[in-house]
């Protein structure tokens, strides 16, 4: 593929770079990521004649105008068109600038939509990597090879910082559009659900079952879009998983989704539990909106979003909750997710939705504010509320939050139990936990629990000598 592109860019271009990481001290300079507000990437579907083929324009400085280490705003817009090109392919197509812009040599692209990230690595800038416009055409034939019925597309890189802002916006609203548009349709309404593996060259057992009520963990592809990828580009990354049946209506667990994870990770991932965090979670790449994470003191969960700066009310920054979850895995109580899928009915159905919910980033709840039942707004703590566990416990019990009545229902017929027997009974998900007042053995030790019952009469730790040879 790298020969190919030689005649528009300037540096190889291949899937052999995907997964390249750019470190700041080795950029050019970066469009977009936590240092810029302003940033977007937007597919649009058009009429054929307003659309000049192979156009690509940079509207506002360029690499080569901009200062070396300098972090930029920048909006992405594709246009395409095609007899065949349906707007439900714009969210699907969208996704792609992610891959193909990855395929660039020293061109780093990560998220999506309103969240973009773009590097530029001083070695290709070096060999003349120093316009948009290589990125763009490289984008342009890249398209028209993986979907033939693109007939024309045109590619706009705009870094005017006004512009951009004033296109964001709008940016915004159409996203916004998409994900309305799936809101009302439940998961039992549809006769089939639809997967995607685009993230499996970065997280090679992940896969992403997409229904009405669970949109895609990256926020961009909801059931619709899934669906027309399928249909058009039935061989691509997108496909129709069979429901099978349901196995358990709470969880969210019906076997046409198990077989699909099966086939599609491997044999790696055999269970997934739509609706829950627990159990068999669904796996996270690395592309996650949000994270939503259990919180062993106080029985909640929180949710923190990639832009949140600093440490989460557990003391743990996204980066770090990041590396836990990511990866393909399924971890029991760190789950990747979509702002949008807070939106669903079904939104960790089986742990106890919003009744569960119990710390977020304050503009994050303000985002999906009408999503959260109106008795458990004030109930919510936020980083303006809370910086810590032992503070969230206090504020949850001045709130009344629904959780302080379980850890009530939880601790009653334990300490009866305690106190009549002699011994206690608990039941939690599966989490590597700290053990408080154990002291630190060679370093520390962790118990891990994995939705198991322990019953004990005593727990002894010893020291165990290791034998002198
Ligand atoms: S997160 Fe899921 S839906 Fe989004 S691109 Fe990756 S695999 Fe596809």
């Amino acid at each position: 593929m790298a020969s190919s592109f030689k005649d528009i860019c300037p540096v190889d271009v291949g899937p052999v770079y995907e997964g390249e990481r750019i470190r700041g001290k080795d950029m050019q300079l970066e469009f977009g990521g936590p240092n810029v507000k302003y940033k977007f990437e937007l597919v649009q579907v058009r009429d054929a004649k307003e659309i000049e083929d192979g156009k690509v324009s940079v509207v506002g400085p360029d690499i080569k105008d901009l200062q070396q280490g300098g972090s930029y705003p920048l909006g992405i817009l594709v246009e395409v068109a095609g007899a065949q090109v349906e707007k439900d392919l714009e969210g699907v197509l969208e996704r792609r600038i992610h891959e193909f812009t990855n395929y660039i040599e020293g061109v780093m692209h990560l998220n999506q939509r309103y969240d973009i990230w773009i590097r530029v690595s001083q070695s290709s800038f070096k060999k003349g990597l120093n316009s948009l416009k290589y990125v763009g055409n490289v984008l342009a034939r890249l398209y028209k090879a993986e979907f033939p019925i693109i007939e024309k597309i045109q590619v706009t890189y705009i870094t005017d910082p006004e512009k951009v802002k004033e296109m964001y916006e709008k940016a915004l609203k159409i996203y916004e559009a998409r994900d309305a548009r799936a809101r009302g349709l439940r998961d039992e309404d549809v006769e089939e659900f639809y997967g995607c593996v685009l993230c499996q060259s970065f997280a090679p057992t992940h896969v992403c079952i997409i229904t009405p009520n669970r949109v895609s963990l990256c926020g961009s592809i909801n059931w619709f879009d899934a669906r027309a990828a399928a249909r058009v580009d039935p061989k691509g990354p997108n496909f129709k998983v069979e429901k099978g049946e349901l196995l358990d209506p709470v969880v969210g667990e019906y076997s046409g989704a198990n077989a699909a994870a099966k086939e599609k990770s491997l044999g790696e991932v055999t269970r997934v539990y739509l609706y829950s965090m627990f159990g068999h979670p669904h796996t996270s790449c690395g592309c996650f909106e949000a994270i939503a994470f259990y919180i062993p003191e106080v029985d909640g969960v929180g949710i923190v979003d990639r832009n949140y700066q600093g440490p989460a009310v557990n003391g743990l920054p996204f980066s770090t909750m990041a590396n836990q979850t990511g990866g393909g895995k399924q971890v029991e109580g760190f789950l990747g997710i979509a702002i949008e899928y807070m939106r669903s009915p079904k939104f960790l159905q089986a742990d106890g939705g919003w009744n569960r919910v119990v710390w977020m980033p304050s503009y994050v709840k303000e985002r999906v504010l009408d999503a959260i039942p109106e008795n458990l707004r004030d109930k919510i703590a936020t980083e303006k509320d809370v910086s810590s566990t032992a503070e969230l416990k206090e504020f949850l019990k001045a709130k009344g939050h629904p959780v302080v009545e379980h850890w009530k229902a939880v601790e009653a017929p334990a300490a009866a139990e305690a106190t009549a027997e002699g011994e206690a009974e608990m039941t939690v998900p599966e989490l590597a936990i700290p053990v408080e007042g154990v002291p630190a053995i060679g370093g520390g030790i962790q118990l891990i629990f994995k939705n198991v019952k322990i019953r004990a009469d005593k727990l002894i730790i010893k020291r165990v000598e290791k034998s002198k040879k």
